[in-house]
């Protein structure tokens, strides 16, 4: 039976195929999802390179190129905070009402499961190659990384020289060692 509302919450540093065919499993099972964008404030560094913003707009096409209807979820970017035990407090503020939460990282299943949430685990495709941590090596090593996203990610990634901007930051931290 379909749950009313779920939530799935990531990084996002930068969508891959292994977030949208975890939201495809997940809209099997919920009538609406909520995809919390994490870390909203982080962009421009190796490890965070992208805006929320630029998070959003990836999102946004990667989902309308896999013929997802626009009615099924909301994308709302969600600032950390400092407290990890009110956490689950701060994502309430920021979304509408949900009943189950889907995710992969313990630390969120805990805070969750520790509210009394019910949390499911999805399982992890491909994870050694669909991570976020191996976009970005293979960003920063010219290898082809663009198999590892959507189309659309790759062509947003591509308008805001994404590859540059990494790269250059790469070489600005390793002057800062
Ligand atoms: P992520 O982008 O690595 O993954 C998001 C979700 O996508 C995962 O839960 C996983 O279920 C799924 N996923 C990723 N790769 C997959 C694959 N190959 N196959 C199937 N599913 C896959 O993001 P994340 O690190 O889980 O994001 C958690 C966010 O929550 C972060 O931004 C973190 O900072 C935030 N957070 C903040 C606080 C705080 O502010 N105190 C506390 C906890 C978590």
């Amino acid at each position: 039976m379909k749950e009313s509302r779920g939530l799935l919450i990531g990084r996002m540093q930068p969508v891959h195929h292994g977030h949208i065919q975890v939201i495809k499993q997940t809209l099997e099972e919920v009538d609406e999802l909520i995809i919390g964008i994490g870390s909203a404030q982080l962009s421009h560094s190796t490890t965070d390179p992208f805006t929320a913003g630029e998070r959003v707009m990836m999102l946004t096409k990667a989902l309308a190129e896999n013929n997802i209807d626009t009615a099924s979820y909301y994308i709302i970017p969600i600032q950390d905070i400092q407290m990890n035990a009110v956490w689950v407090s701060h994502i309430k503020m920021l979304t509408p009402p949900f009943g189950k939460i889907f995710s992969g990282n313990p630390l969120v299943q805990r805070l969750f499961e520790e509210e009394n949430y019910e949390v499911a685990k999805p399982p992890l495709f491909k994870r050694e190659k669909l991570s976020g941590t191996e976009v970005r090596r293979r960003m920063l090593a010219n290898e082809d990384w663009k198999k590892l996203v959507p189309k659309s990610t790759a062509e947003i990634i591509e308008e805001i020289n994404g590859i540059k901007r990494i790269q250059h930051l790469n070489q600005k931290e390793d002057s800062e060692r």
